[in-house]
């Protein structure tokens, strides 16, 4: 039996991990549940699953739930640090963490700290802070295990080789709603646009990352870090249909790819239940009702953020943070209507431009580097104002 901790219960992933839960109630267990301020989401789970501990990380929406829930076996625990004591209690054996955003990060590093597998949805804690999770997870003992997709199939890729057997690594994006649009047309998308994804359903941050392929400039770094690759072993391919969910190739030449239908339950249940792998209620691959799978190389014109993704792996140190916390500001003023769509990647840009790297920076300077690089964007979003959305 598995001991869970799931911090961001209530998102998308989270909700997806305690279905997977669901279906393995002899082998996993939930022991802790997080999230942000979703009080009566996060009520309905702690009476379903019961808990050791719950956390919400606004203080307020804690108390209401409090008030709410009465007398419960379930200990509560207001604020972000509630949420870093569920990663590190001690009959906890994995964390899952699919927090959005750099908020994952200190969850994330206490986890390893004390030891835990540490199944990891949070990509932006990576790209922020490689360095420092490898070193936690070095002194904890502990282990990462990755939730999202393309990192899934390329661990499992990995398998069937060395480390120094690999040429290089290809990470595959659907190409997200805009693959096909003009630079002209995405100027003017509108967030109801660019949140249709068309192969998977997500959180906002994430979807608008995926309209953006910010996605893939994070997971780049991600993988960076994840499995010891050098920049450029890192590409990225446009796969429309997401069937193939990434690629290694070998030395000798040889390309090991892992397939399935766009369900987050299959890596997910593959980070709860590693190295076994268990019966799931995913449907089979039938390639002949597919017919086609097609790849195209992406239009660095049109998805400026590649680009962005490939500057953060050569410069290291702080730009991963930088870049990552341009990019929280910068989608959530597109979301809130007072940027265009075009200007994401812009402004990520800008704030890159005008960050001094510090090349081996502690978790301190990786706060004030994500503290400046949030201000600095807004600043330019402020300044870009007089240029709306829908001018
Ligand atoms: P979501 O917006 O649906 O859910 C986010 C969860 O995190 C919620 O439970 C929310 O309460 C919690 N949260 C947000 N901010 C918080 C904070 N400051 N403190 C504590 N909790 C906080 O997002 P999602 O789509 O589930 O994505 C979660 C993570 O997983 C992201 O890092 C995303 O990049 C990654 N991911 C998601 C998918 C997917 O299919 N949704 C796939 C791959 C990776
Ligand atoms: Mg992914």
């Amino acid at each position: 039996m598995k001991r869970i901790a799931v911090l961001g219960s209530t998102g998308s992933i989270g909700l997806s991990t305690l279905d997977v839960v669901r279906g393995l109630p002899d082998r996993l267990r939930i022991v802790g549940l997080g999230a942000r301020s979703d009080g009566e989401k996060l009520k309905g789970q702690i009476a379903e699953f019961q808990p050791t501990r719950a956390a919400l990380a606004d203080p307020r929406a804690c108390d209401q739930l409090r008030r709410d829930l009465g007398s419960t076996g379930t200990a509560l625990l207001p604020g972000p640090e509630g949420l870093i004591e569920l990663a590190k209690a001690d009959d906890v054996d994995v964390v899952l963490s699919a927090i959005t955003g750099y908020a994952g990060l200190e969850p994330g590093l206490a986890a390893l700290r004390a030891g835990k597998t540490l199944a990891l949805a949070n990509k932006e804690s990576l790209v922020a802070a490689g360095p420092l999770m490898l070193e936690a997870a070095g002194r904890g003992g502990a282990t990462i295990v990755p939730v999202d997709s393309e990192h899934s199939a390329i661990f499992q890729a990995l398998a069937s080789g060395r480390r120094e057997e690999v040429r290089r690594v290809v990470i595959t994006a659907s190409g997200g709603p805009f693959r096909t649009t003009s630079l002209k047309d995405m100027e003017e998308a509108t967030p109801a646009q660019a949140l249709r994804h068309p192969t998977w359903s997500m959180g906002p941050k994430i979807t608008i990352d995926s309209a953006t392929m910010m996605n893939k400039a994070l997971e780049m770094v991600e993988a960076r870090w994840l499995f010891g690759l050098e920049p450029d072993q890192i590409t990225v391919l446009i796969h429309p249909q997401s069937i193939i969910h990434s690629l290694v190739e070998f030395r000798d030449g040889s390309v090991i790819a892992q397939l399935g239908h766009p369900d987050m339950r299959v890596p997910i249940q593959y980070a709860l239940t590693w190295p076994d792998r268990l019966e799931s209620g995913a449907r089979s691959l039938n390639l002949s009702e597919l017919r086609s799978l097609t790849f195209e190389a992406p239009d660095p014109q049109r998805f400026p953020a590649l680009e962005l993704g490939h500057r953060a792996l050569r410069a290291g140190g702080t730009m991963g943070a930088v870049l990552n916390a341009a990019n929280e500001a910068a989608v959530e003023s597109f979301l809130a209507g007072s940027l265009r769509f075009t200007r994401i990647a812009a402004v990520v840009r800008e704030t890159m431009d005008a960050h001094p790297v510090i090349e081996t920076p502690s978790l301190e300077d990786l706060r004030t580097a994500d503290a400046w690089a949030r201000a600095e964007a807004r600043r330019r979003i402020a300044s870009s104002k007089g240029n709306p959305i829908h001018a």
